[in-house]
């Protein structure tokens, strides 16, 4: 088998969505499954759609997620350059050819006329400048005419490929349009650069969005009629939101940084987004980027669409994160510990050992210690709990003597407390309930009574026991 090169060639309109990174993915395992080469080009050549920044998104997504792309425009390669605006040349010469031998043709049908031509009614255009004569479009290049050049498909018969998860695909070329390959500025359009560079970088594998399907037997022609081998395709299923719409950027939180930022880690973003259109044979869930480079198959690529589920990437991320040692935890919550200004000053690697079996995505660290800032005026009906028959009564009972003990005898609060619900004959469970709910006003927090004071320190834990003694006291 010949090496396989693929590329992943994104038009750099903004951020880098979860449907391009998808697609980057694929062609990135794909490549490296069978020992070739993955390769970046940016499609730049529609300037209005052009987002400045977003060429720099893409360079540093693909390579915090891992996808290190083995030729591209920062990183250099035979076959550069790597944007399409930087090729602007080549295009031309290969039209010009394909001009020559019937395969295209000059078109200078004004703006005008195509608007009249799609007012009454046709749905394509009508192939009138293919039919000019050969002086006529050699005098009115020489005038300087504005000119495009257009796609000349045959208006008999029909053109077929194999697509490697479609299989046959078989349109009838009257179906077809004689496209704009190169536009009145010199630029290519998609239609014909995406096929001069795959060519020109060797690519022989090609996976992108399935909206290409269609289109692909109009790229074939133009293979054959330069007299290139067509490439093998993969067309992959769009992600979608729901049943109806595709996930995209309007629907928010659909791109790489703004998952990152969310919380999630790249890890399982790349782990999930894998299985949004793939499944392994045995339908393992969990994989690392280099497991998935030696299970990835296009058996497994599938033929519909799938849902974008952000509880399940949530339940894959618990998995990364559970995994992760206690340092690399504390390091990565780190960075989202300064969102939370109410954290500063307490002891945040004792935080993060008792947030680490509680997070499923980081910022789940919100959440977990809204507590913190939640105390005051909490509702007293807090204390009550079926379970261990207290209330806010039986706080009013407690709490000085949980004040006494709490400054005579922080160091050793967990003896401390035991030994008091002994001698007053109170249950074990009913007093570091009423402790804890004493100091956090909270139900649920991410640990017990003594984590709880231990985290807030004696100062703030006793501050703490005497505002909800002033507060059951009135
Ligand atoms: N620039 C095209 C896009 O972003 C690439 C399609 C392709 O991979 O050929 O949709």
């Amino acid at each position: 088998m010949e090496q396989v090169r693929t590329r992943f060639a994104p038009s750099p309109t903004g951020y880098l969505h979860i449907g391009g990174l998808r697609t980057a993915l694929y062609a990135y395992l794909f490549a490296k499954k069978n020992g070739g080469k993955f390769i970046l080009r940016i499609e730049d050549t529609d300037r209005e759609r052009y987002v400045p920044g977003s060429v720099e998104i893409i360079y540093s997504t693909l390579k915090d997620a891992g996808l290190i792309y083995d030729e591209g425009p920062d990183v250099g390669g035979d076959y550069g350059p790597y944007i399409q605006s930087e090729r602007k040349n080549a295009y031309l010469e290969y039209a010009k050819k394909l001009v020559e031998n019937g395969n295209a043709y000059y078109c200078f049908c004004t703006k005008e006329r195509l608007e009249e031509l799609h007012a009454s009614g046709a749905t394509k255009y009508d192939k009138h400048c293919a039919h000019l004569s050969k002086e006529e479009v050699e005098m009115r290049l020489k005038r300087g005419d504005s000119y495009v050049i257009r796609q000349n498909i045959p208006e008999e018969g029909s053109t077929t490929y194999t697509d490697m998860v479609f299989g046959d695909i078989t349109v009838e070329n009257k179906e077809l349009e004689d496209n704009i390959l190169i536009k009145s500025d010199g630029m290519p359009t998609y239609n014909f650069a995406n096929v001069v560079d795959d060519h020109l970088m060797g690519i022989n594998y090609v996976i992108r969005g399935v909206e290409y399907l269609s289109s692909t037997p109009k790229y074939n022609l133009l293979y054959d009629g330069l007299g290139w081998e067509r490439p093998h395709y993969i067309h992959l299923q769009p992600i979608m939101r729901d049943a109806t719409h595709k996930l995209s950027k309007r629907y928010g939180d659909a791109s790489y940084e703004d998952f990152i930022k969310k919380g999630f880690l790249k890890e399982a973003i790349i782990n999930y987004i894998a299985l949004l259109g793939w499944s392994s044979k045995d339908n393992t869930e969990k994989f690392t980027l280099s497991e998935l480079v030696d299970k990835f198959d296009l058996g497994g690529v599938s033929h519909s669409p799938s849902i974008f589920d952000e509880q399940k990437m949530t339940y894959i991320n618990s998995l990364y994160v559970k995994e992760m040692s206690e340092e690399d935890f504390h390091n990565y919550a780190m960075k989202f510990y300064g969102n939370y200004d109410y954290l500063k000053g307490l002891d945040l690697k004792f935080l993060s050992t008792l947030l680490h079996s509680r997070v499923e995505v980081f910022t789940d660290i919100g959440k977990l210690t809204a507590f913190l800032t939640e105390f005051d005026g909490f509702d007293l009906q807090t204390f009550a709990n079926a379970k261990w028959k207290t209330d806010a009564a039986l706080a009013k009972e407690m709490l000085p003597g949980l004040i006494e003990l709490t400054e005579k005898n922080f160091d050793g609060l967990h003896d401390a407390l035991i030994s008091f619900g002994e001698a007053h004959g109170y249950k074990k469970g009913q007093v570091l309930w009423i402790y804890r709910i004493a100091l956090t006003g909270a139900q649920s927090t991410p640990g017990g009574a003594v984590e709880m004071a231990v985290l807030l320190g004696k100062d703030e834990s006793l501050r703490r026991l005497n505002e909800s003694l002033a507060r059951v006291s009135k």
